[in-house]
């Protein structure tokens, strides 16, 4: 476990010929967490958020055990103790009489929990006393990657070394780097969700005892499960109702839903807990939507580089949307101190290699707790007991995203090497070496590797239609008709369709 004495790092001292000027699109915990473990590299780093003030939207959200070890070395520790659910265990409940099927430790399964606000606001004020520079109010309108550079809103271009796009779901670093949307997907699932005062609960009979102190428990039944926690020590409460759904996708964390629609879903459940949601005073419509693996995180240049939710958005049952982000910043520090300054590009596709697999088991690991949980009662029905240890995840947590980086560097970053010498320069696609055993990763779709060949092709044919991207809006235009002072936008060279990588996806 990430222990409270685990030491705060002490930043690297780079000088100026190491020194890599690191711009991070977007404020959300991915890009903070990004801001900090470039500060702690050594590296000058500037984010850059849209958003002028941020509201406390969100619920509940998990910072796992393999985030916490990293955010103690960069000094958040206290910070997210001080306001998270101080739970040992959480418990599995039958969804009509509320008895235990399993108790756990709340660690080996969501980790610390708390207002994704209000962890959001200590990432920032964490990043504020590192005196890394935060502009609010201030979207990055377009990209040049070969520059590189990014162009604020405002029209001041801001030169840098590496460009990171901790941008969201709504990612428009994504389109840069892929050269075209990927839109998401219906997961057919969508949540009720709600944030209260534990106080509206408190005095109720049967309802009060789920704020009488910080706990975590969670009723599952068929197609359907409910996840309650507290923050606060019961002074916050939290629940929300995951079931199936096929609406039309909308992509919000502000959608309002109707409390009575939730309960209506579960009027025969544990009282308890409905009772609880009854006296809830609102709560928000969440579809979950998800955009499958992504063809690479890297641009052509590779300086400019997809970090947490714009890479890889998790489904809440993974309870590891943040934490794979905070994975994902420590591990890109590491590789571009690794690779050295002269080699970006090995660094960042060294840390896509690195990062690619583990990311993708934990996405999918979303959806096998969902299954899981929507069919334990299943079994349960016929006789047979619920295996705790089958609803247990683990073994995400053990990971040390640092150590395992400074493991691994070394081979990963030669074997890409020596692809891109084979290769005429052209990344193999990680998405391709999907069938290595070395990756080690659930299978996917046959859909989705045709979905892919076809992206990678795309994106292929757009890298090698433009001598250097510079992304407009929605759509890409070629260096000339930006006008922008492109210099080394000719070294490009124009390269072939990935064979090798398409040939391997579609296969
Ligand atoms: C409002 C909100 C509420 C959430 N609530 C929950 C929750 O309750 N539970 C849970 O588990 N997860 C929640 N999440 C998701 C969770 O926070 C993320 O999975 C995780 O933190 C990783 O996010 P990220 O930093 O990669 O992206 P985000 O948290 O989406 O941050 C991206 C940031 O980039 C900014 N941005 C986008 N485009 C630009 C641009 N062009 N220029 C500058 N800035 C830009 C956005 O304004 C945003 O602040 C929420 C996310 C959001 C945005």
């Amino acid at each position: 476990m990430a222990s409270a004495t685990e030491s705060v790092h002490q930043p690297r001292v780079k000088g100026p010929e190491e020194k890599l000027k690191v711009v991070v699109i977007g404020a959300g915990l991915g890009g903070l967490a990004a801001a900090m473990a470039m500060y702690y590299a050594g590296y000058e780093v500037v984010v850059y958020e849209k958003i002028k003030k941020f509201l406390p939207l969100g619920d509940s959200l998990g910072v796992g055990e393999n985030a916490l070890r990293l955010l103690t070395r960069w000094g958040v520790r206290d910070k997210l103790i001080a306001i998270g659910n101080k739970s040992p265990v959480m418990h599995i409940r039958r969804w009509d009489t509320g008895e235990i099927i399993a108790t756990q430790r709340l660690m080996d399964m969501a980790g610390y929990i708390g207002h994704r606000a209000q962890y959001h606001a200590s990432f920032l004020s964490r990043v504020e006393e590192l005196g890394v520079p935060v502009h609010m109010g201030t979207a990055v309108a377009t990209f040049d990657e070969y520059a590189p550079s990014v162009t604020l809103e405002t029209g001041e271009v801001v030169h840098c070394d590496l460009v990171i796009g901790a941008d969201g779901i709504k990612s428009r670093t994504r389109e840069l780097v892929l050269g075209f949307e990927d839109k998401p997907k219906s997961s057919g699932y969508a949540c009720y969700r709600a944030y209260t005062e534990g106080d509206r609960i408190r005095d109720h009979p049967d309802a009060g005892v789920l704020v009488n102190r910080d706990q975590m428990n969670i009723w599952i039944g068929k197609d359907l499960h409910i996840v309650q926690n507290t923050c606060r020590n019961g002074g916050d409460f939290n629940w929300i109702i995951t079931h199936k759904d096929d609406d039309d996708i909308a992509e919000s964390w502000s959608q309002p839903g109707k409390v009575e629609d939730a309960v209506a879903l579960v009027e025969e459940w544990d009282p308890t807990i409905v009772e609880a949601m009854r006296l809830t005073p609102s709560c928000l419509d969440w579809k979950i939507v998800y955009r499958e693996p992504l063809p690479t995180w890297i641009s052509k240049s590779g300086k400019v580089v997809l970090l947490g939710d714009s890479a890889h958005p998790h489904l809440p049952t993974s309870a590891q949307g943040a934490s794979q982000a905070v994975e994902d910043a420590a591990t890109l520090a590491i590789c571009l101190e690794l690779a050295g300054r002269d080699n970006i590009r090995l660094a960042t596709l060294t840390y896509e290699r690195l990062r690619y697999a583990r990311v993708l088991k934990t996405q999918k690991t979303g959806e096998d707790t969902r299954r899981r949980w929507h069919n334990a009662l299943r079994d349960l029905d016929a006789g047979r007991e619920v295996d705790p240890e089958s609803v247990k995840m683990q073994w995400i947590y053990a990971l040390d995203a640092e150590a395992d980086t400074r493991a691994r560097f070394a081979a990963v970053s030669a074997q890409i090497k020596a692809e891109l010498a084979a290769n005429n320069d052209v990344p193999i696609l990680p998405m391709s070496l999907l069938g290595d055993d070395k990756f080690d990763v659930p299978s996917i779709s046959d859909e989705r590797k045709r979905e892919v060949a076809q992206m990678a092709k795309d994106m292929f044919d757009s890298w090698e239609s433009s001598g250097a991207q510079v992304y407009k809006g929605k759509k890409r235009v070629r260096s000339e008709e930006a006008g922008a002072g492109l210099g080394s936008a000719a070294v490009a060279a124009p390269i072939e369709p990935a064979g090798v990588a398409i040939a391997a996806v579609g296969a």
